[in-house]
């Protein structure tokens, strides 16, 4: 097959709304020529630029829980992981961190995270999650993992207006392995719940997971796509030492970054209006291998007159991501929020997190939206209008 057929293919198909042919997504994910990177960046970019405008939207995220019930084999806050400092912090606490952020930037997001905490009581939740609606001017995401449909109805009652749920992987056997405490079904039919009970959803997946194949990358792709998503997301895979899967290293880092770019730009052109954020992992892993600007990087920012930065998060900002999440959770909890090396920690007072990150939006010559980024899928389906 010729790569410029296929990508011709590809963007003749999307531009009609049908999902490209398999072996066509196969193909251009697992491509290396610079030449279709920069094709498929340019048009995702007009693409996102076309269907949701210039401007990003910021989250502001508070981790309030790092205790689990799971035991993933690629995350450090895993059960088993007895070195993990556990921490919970009240719904007061919440609130307060919320209200800390409002301070520094009037955010009109404000994404509720945690490990699968069964001891956190749900009714706690619900009050933190209707007093930061009822002070703050914001929408409230929640990701908190698998619960049940009542306590999920109890929160979204309480006013949450979006869940994230990654899927992780679609291939069954690699979900299995990894996700050993539970199964494709029950993590899949909570995201049904989800929509069920009106929630915005976003789910997504790891990338760079050992076992993982382009073949299953693009059954991913195309359960994304099917699923309607309102958000997106795709992370590289950074191995945490405390876990099993410790060892594993990637044969190349650089070219995992590049690759995670290369399935953003893809994922914007499937879900035109989605909202896709340039995800914290990518940036930790492109800091630490400055080698991914080598190529067609360099190149997509040259044209979009960016700064090179080792921060990929900007360049993923001019191909398809329109999302960015600033960690406000309080540094002494922040710390033990250790789901991977260079996640925790390393990012320093509240006020220095956010600095840098309106910096890194502002060197990348981006404005930020003030409206809240709710999904336009959503904003039609409650004004009554086609979904
Ligand atoms: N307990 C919640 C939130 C999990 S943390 C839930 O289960 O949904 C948020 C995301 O971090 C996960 O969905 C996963 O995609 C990502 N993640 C976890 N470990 C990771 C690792 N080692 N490298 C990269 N991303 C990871």
């Amino acid at each position: 097959m010729v790569v410029a057929d296929a990508l011709d293919r590809f963007f003749s198909d999307v531009d009609l709304g049908i999902l490209p042919s398999i072996q066509d997504i196969e193909y251009i994910i697992g491509q290396r020529e610079p030449e279709v990177d920069l094709a498929l960046s340019r048009r995702a970019h007009s693409v996102r630029v076309h269907s949701l405008g210039e401007k990003i939207h910021l989250r502001a995220i508070i981790e309030f829980s790092n205790y689990c019930r799971q035991d993933c084999l690629y995350c450090g806050l895993r059960r088993s992981n007895r070195s993990a400092a556990r921490y919970r912090m009240t719904p007061e606490e919440i609130v307060s961190a919320a209200r800390q952020a409002s301070k520094l930037y009037p955010f009109r997001t404000y994404v509720l995270q945690s490990g699968e905490d069964p001891a956190y009581p749900p009714e706690g939740l619900a009050e933190a999650i209707a007093a930061i609606k009822a002070e703050l001017d914001a929408a409230v995401t929640l990701s908190t993992g698998e619960h049940p449909q009542e306590v999920l109805r109890m929160w979204r009652d309480s006013g949450a207006d979006r869940f994230l749920l990654k899927f992780e992987t679609s291939h069954c056997d690699l979900f299995a392995l990894l996700k050993p405490t539970t199964t494709w079904a029950k993590r899949f039919g909570c995201i049904q719940n989800l929509k069920d009970l009106g929630y915005q959803v976003g789910s997504g997946i790891i990338l760079g997971l050992p076992g993982q194949t382009d073949q299953s990358l693009v059954q991913d792709l195309k359960l994304m796509a099917e699923m309607g998503l309102d958000m997106a997301s795709i992370g590289p895979f950074i191995p945490h030492p405390e876990t099993p899967l410790g060892a594993f290293r990637h044969p190349d880092e650089a070219e995992l970054v590049r690759k995670t770019m290369r399935l953003t730009a893809i994922t914007r052109l499937l879900l035109p209006r989605a909202h896709i954020p340039a995800t914290t992992a990518l940036g930790v892993m492109g800091a630490r291998n400055p080698s991914w600007q080598k190529g067609w990087p360099a190149k997509l920012a040259e044209e979009q007159g960016l700064r090179l930065n080792p921060d990929p998060r900007s360049i993923s900002l001019v191909l398809g991501a329109n999302v960015i999440m600033i960690d406000v959770t309080p540094p002494h909890f922040r710390v033990s929020y250790d789901i991977y090396p260079g996640k925790a920690g390393a990012d320093g007072e509240v006020e220095e997190v956010v600095a840098r990150a309106l910096d890194l939006i502002s060197s990348a010559g981006m404005e930020i939206s003030e409206d809240r980024g709710d999904s336009p899928r959503f904003v039609e389906r409650i004004s009554g209008g086609a979904s």
